[in-house]
């Protein structure tokens, strides 16, 4: 039989790669020229679709999907769990001789109406209106998924309610993109270029864990939380530093190579794969486009992988901190701008006037990143990230650019008025002397920054793995926005262009320059002297949830028409619940993996031990017993300590799960309750070092962490 997994067998990639894609050039293949074009404006944001339009789309996509097999069509949405969303239709449509026939309208193609009730909404459908429909995404390919459940189209969609509000993470990002064209462009306006349109361009490093399925079903914690909520450190740990770049081990390589096959059929360019930092921590980077094709990529991506490990009997971890004591994962978001005749504006040019442009467009990123601090680290807060950004580990809560030290040395000599670099030359004047050369490759080479510039982009390091890049990349899109929009204001009042730019340079620099550091983010005299320079430090998901409904935020979304006030409220209402109810989750299996599986584990142990030392002595009459007896004893201790704090934190839960405004409640999961599980968890940690290893009830990290 044929493998259907398997078809890469044979065949060459690129007869493979996009084959589950409808993408331009399907597209262009397939459509008619006129529809062709007139879907390419439609992408552009320039032309509204029309009926007719839609109609012939629409029925070219389902032949070219029913040839593949599809038998179904989903409109696909990213509601505000962060998630996926799909309901499936066939195309099958009764005729009247009681047969059927493959059906698939425009309308059908454009709109939605999922039974969407029982999604998040933060009381927004409830106040407006009971419904909400999904609209078709042209701007991101529709593609084919391919499993044992058969074939299926999916058409990437937007989520809005009938009066028009955001109910979903793709329109808010859509919104941001429109924001930094509008603002972009008139930057290249009055500097005489006539690029038509500049779009946000992201590619996100996405790191994880692979464990063995068999391990991973005898853990409650991972089976219900995602992480490990007991486990010892085992003699073994990162500390070798023999996993990073390592030799890939040939059960990851096997699921690797179909991986990479499934994600080249949907037309993802899966480039880069690695071992990560910590045992069985591994990376894969797909090469940048439009940010919002990148967003629905990267939630592709995070499933598929989740699918393919369950292939191949493993099981992929996307939380953020799956093990304590082992580094955690993240994201990378690559973010930059690029015009639509090919210029990545963050790129340093080789003349006067691109430069002068290029320091334009870094100088916006400065003065958006330091004056919207908190509203980064907002964006890249949830339960899971806690347990990376403001804990020991990296990157460090405190959002900093790392500029790198020829860079930041011409912004100190257009400052200053002086000469460029350590060279002799002419005094640096924006617009009108060459800078010093940036050497080629500028990466922040202890990639200890939160965000930092790499030569041609910007790295926003604190995004969690395990979350959709959507939201990261609305507050990037639309802070810069803002910030290129200010200086837009001065350059189209100005008589002279390249005066006003070196004006602007300095300004920002001087104003903003407190945010640029270069040294390394984790030490503790950075937290020091971040704190003298009045840079926020923001430690907690129900801290930075707070900095989105500031009025200086509510302003900042309104004002670029990205979210109202109503949907910033609604949205920070679902993202502290999102928090509570994951610490409330975390808690409740705690308390059961202390009660039913470690207690038990550890009296039969002691127990055991009682036995022996009655059949010893009874044995031996004067036989030193010693050892054994006090190992009971420590034994007895710690499960009294473990069972009184697992009582002590059911009575916290309690406590907390009874407030009933949001904020409190969420404050008392992070302050009480999450606090109580970290005092809980010394006990089960010390008994599973106590207890026959034989006889521990689950897994411990030496299995999870090195056994594959
Ligand atoms: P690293 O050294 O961090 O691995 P790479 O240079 O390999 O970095 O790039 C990492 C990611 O950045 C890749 O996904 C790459 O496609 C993306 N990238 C490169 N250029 C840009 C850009 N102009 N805009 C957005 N992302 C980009
Ligand atoms: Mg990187």
């Amino acid at each position: 039989m044929e493998n259907k997994y398997n078809y890469f067998n044979n065949k060459p990639i690129p007869e493979i790669y996009g084959v589950n894609c409808f993408n331009d050039s399907v597209m262009k293949e397939r459509l008619p020229k006129s529809i062709y074009k007139e879907i390419q404006n439609v992408k552009r944001g320039d032309l509204e679709m029309t009926h007719e339009t839609a109609e012939v789309v629409a029925n070219a996509m389902k032949d070219w999907a029913i040839e593949r097999g599809a038998t179904h069509f989903t409109h696909w949405f990213q509601p505000l769990t962060g998630l996926t969303a799909e309901k499936h239709d066939s195309f099958i449509s009764p005729t009247d001789d009681g047969r059927v026939i493959m059906e698939f309208s425009g309308k059908e193609l454009i709109k939605g109406e999922p039974d969407a009730s029982s999604f998040p909404s933060g009381g927004i459908r409830a106040t407006f209106e009971a419904r909400g429909y999904t609209v078709w995404d042209v701007s991101s390919p529709a593609f084919l998924k391919e499993d044992k459940t058969g074939v299926t189209l999916y058409i990437p969609t937007a989520f809005i309610s009938y009066t028009g509000e955001a109910l979903d993470k793709k329109v808010p990002l859509l919104r941001s993109m429109e924001a930094i064209n509008k603002q972009a462009l008139r930057i290249l306006k009055v500097m005489g270029r006539n690029s038509k349109r500049v779009t946000a361009t992201v590619g996100p490093e996405q790191e994880y864990f692979l464990i063995d399925e068999e391990y991973f079903n005898k853990r409650p914690d991972l089976i219900l939380s995602g992480r490990t909520l007991f486990g010892a450190m085992p003699p073994k740990g990162q500390e070798m530093e023999d996993h990073y770049f390592g030799t890939i081990k040939e059960r990851v390589a096997d699921f690797m190579r179909e991986l990479n096959l499934e994600l080249w059929k949907l037309g993802i360019s899966a480039k880069t794969q690695h071992n990560e930092v910590a045992p069985n921590q591994f990376e894969i980077a797909p090469i940048f486009s439009m940010c919002s094709v990148a967003t629905d990529t990267n939630q592709l991506v995070m499933e598929t992988l989740r699918k393919i490990a369950g292939r191949h009997k493993l099981v992929c971890l996307l939380h953020e901190k799956p093990f304590a004591g082992v580094n955690g994962s993240g994201k990378h978001n690559n973010w930059s701008m690029s015009t639509d005749d090919g210029i990545n504006l963050l790129e340093p040019g080789s003349n006067p006037q691109e430069n002068a442009s290029f320091l334009v467009f870094i100088s916006a990123v400065i003065k958006a990143v330091d004056t919207y601090a908190g509203l980064l680290r907002m964006s890249a807060a949830n339960a899971g990230n806690d347990h990376r950004l403001g804990a020991n580990e990296a990157p460090p809560a405190i959002i900093s650019i790392f500029l790198g030290d020829p860079l930041q040395e011409i912004f100190e000599n257009i400052s200053r008025g002086e000469k460029g670099g350590n060279k002799e030359g002419d005094f640096i004047k924006v617009g009108q002397t060459s800078l010093p050369k940036l050497p080629r490759d500028l990466t922040d080479r202890n990639r200890t920054s939160p965000f930092a510039f790499t030569g041609n982009k910007f790295e926003f390091r604190m995004v969690p793995s395990s979350d959709t890049i959507s939201g990261p990349n609305v507050v990037l899109n639309t802070v810069v926005a803002e910030a290129l929009c200010q200086f837009a204001e001065i350059l189209e009042k100005s008589n002279n262009v390249i005066d006003s730019i070196n004006k602007i340079v300095i300004d920002t620099y001087n104003t903003h320059k407190r945010i640029i550091f270069n040294g390394n983010n984790y030490s503790e005299e950075w937290v020091a002297e971040a704190a003298k320079r009045g840079l926020p430090n923001i430690k907690t998901t129900v801290d930075a949830l707070q900095e989105m409904v500031k009025e200086s935020a509510v302003e900042l979304f309104a004002k670029h028409k990205i979210l109202s006030k109503v949907e910033l409220e609604s949205r920070f209402h679902i993202y502290l619940e999102k928090y509570s109810k994951q610490i409330n989750i975390e808690a409740g299996t705690m308390i059961e993996m202390a009660n039913l599986l470690i207690f038990p584990a550890a009296n039969r142990f002691a127990r055991e031990l009682a036995d022996s030392v009655n059949s010893i002595k009874a044995a031996v009459k004067d036989a030193d017993t010693s050892v054994q007896e006090g190992l009971i004893r420590e034994i007895l201790s710690n499960i009294k300590g473990l069972k009184t704090k697992s009582d002590e934190l059911a009575a916290e839960l309690k406590k907390a799960k009874s407030l009933e405004d949001i904020v409190q409640h969420a404050k008392a999961f992070r302050e009480k309750v999450f606090v109580k599980m970290a005092e809980l968890r010394v006990y089960g940690d010390i008994l599973e070092k106590l207890v026959d290893k034989k006889a521990w009830p689950f897994p411990t990290y030496e299995e999870l962490l090195f056994k594959l």
